[in-house]
């Protein structure tokens, strides 16, 4: 039997009517051809148009779906956590381990956005996990040892102030292959992709139940709605709620551009007109955060971003703020977590928590879900992520 995995590859099981159900469908016109092969007739709703809805619609309509109804209350781009990520997509934890199912995860994002967005990628080249506990000095040395010189380097004292002379740190990570990507501009495009196939539409509805989706025609449910899918599939998941917060910099008139990503628990992404993003996703969900100023934020995001680049108040100001929560699963103790990929009750399907890696994980859960789906085989769907933890 294939590994669950192997599936991600697998071919479009349409391929047999690729004549009627190929990518290229005009318009709702050919519907009736199209459904001389059963499959290719499904209707399936599709709850949050984040990243984790709307890589799983671009995969339904590629594969040929009769018709994809997205849901979601916010404009394509405009939703929760997805439209406020800071755009990081490579492959390391904070701790410099690989993340779960890392290289695929990798490559078929870098596939997904280079095919449907490469006008999103915003920055490829390395980024840099500077080191400023002890801890964190121990755990980059054994990273450095376990993976090899092509993907990670450990830069030390001379070389820190060689390869990022921003960072005043004494030792780091470089991770050499990273994009930063314009998250909203990717959403839109993905979308735009999903629309020319004529089978899918966008409806500004915030969805309550939804089992009455079922009434209303459509055989299979995707529920994708970021922190709230909780609330939708209520006692499945066992998922905790964190706020990220971001300050977006500009770069004040004589100052000098910032131009490699920074991480040690907080963040500094260079951003599109070499704006600046500085932020962190660990806080308590904070309901007024919306109202809260720009130096309020700042000094919740603490003194950590002006100790990665000291430099920051002289070459740029902050402009604006923005916010948004992710969905973490609660693991126990010693064990990873992972994003939850799961078939709750008959023809509806789950993707969530895809906590602070939704860009790493997207595209390979959506060819996971997808596969299952169109099969309505709940066994193709991976085991560890039908529970959320490793
Ligand atoms: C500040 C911040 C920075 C981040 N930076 C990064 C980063 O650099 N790299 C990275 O990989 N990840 C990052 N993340 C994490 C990443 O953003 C998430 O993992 C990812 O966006 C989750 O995508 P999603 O589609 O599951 O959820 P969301 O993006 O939250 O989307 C859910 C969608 O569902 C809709 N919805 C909710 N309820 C309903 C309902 N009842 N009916 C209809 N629609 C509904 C919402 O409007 C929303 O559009 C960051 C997160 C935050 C908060």
């Amino acid at each position: 039997m294939r590994e669950p995995w192997a599936l991600a590859d697998m071919p479009n099981p349409f391929s047999s009517a690729a004549g009627t159900c190929g990518f290229a469908l005009a318009s709702k016109g050919s519907r009736s051809s199209r459904c001389d092969v059963a499959k290719c007739c499904l209707r399936v709703a599709v709850v949050g148009g984040g990243l984790a809805g709307l890589s799983v619609a671009d995969r339904l309509c590629k594969l040929g779906v009769e018709e994809l109804v997205l849901f979601d209350p916010n404009p394509i781009g405009e939703g929760n956590a997805s439209a406020v990520a800071a755009g990081l997509l490579h492959k390391f934890t904070p701790r410099g381990k690989k993340a779960f199912m890392a290289d695929e995860a990798f490559q078929r994002s870098q596939e997904l956005i280079s095919e449907s967005a490469p006008n999103s990628i915003i920055y490829h080249g390395a980024l840099f996990r500077a080191a400023v506990t002890e801890k964190q000095e121990k755990d980059y040395i054994k990273a450095s040892q376990l993976t090899p010189d092509s993907e990670l380097i450990l830069l030390r004292g001379d070389e820190v102030q060689c390869s990022v002379p921003q960072s005043p740190a004494r030792m780091g990570l470089l991770i050499r292959n990273a994009f930063v990507i314009d998250t909203k501009t990717y959403m839109k495009e993905l979308w735009n992709k999903c629309v020319i196939t004529g089978a899918a539409s966008h409806r500004l509805e915030r969805i309550k139940r939804p089992a009455n989706l079922f009434d209303s025609g459509f055989d299979s449910v995707v529920i994708a709605a970021g922190y709230q899918s909780d609330d939708l599939v209520p006692q499945h998941m066992n998922m905790q709620r964190k706020q990220g917060r971001n300050v977006i910099f500009r770069k004040r008139c004589s100052g000098s551009v910032f131009n490699i990503p920074m991480v040690s628990g907080k963040y500094l992404v260079p951003q599109r007109d070499n704006d600046l993003l500085a932020g962190a996703t660990v806080e308590a969900v904070d309901p007024e955060v919306k109202k809260r100023s720009i130096a309020e934020t700042l000094e919740a995001l603490g003194t950590r971003i002006f100790e990665l680049y000291p430099d920051l108040e002289e070459h740029y100001e902050p402009a604006s703020v923005t916010s948004g929560v992710r969905g973490i699963p609660i693991r126990p103790p010693g064990r990873a977590p992972l994003p939850y990929l799961s078939n709750p009750s008959p023809h509806l399907w789950l993707v969530a928590g895809l906590a602070s890696r939704g860009i790493l994980h997207h595209a390979l859960l959506a060819d996971l879900l997808t596969n299952a789906l169109v099969s309505n085989d709940p066994n193709l769907l991976p085991k560890e992520l039908q529970s959320g933890v490793d």
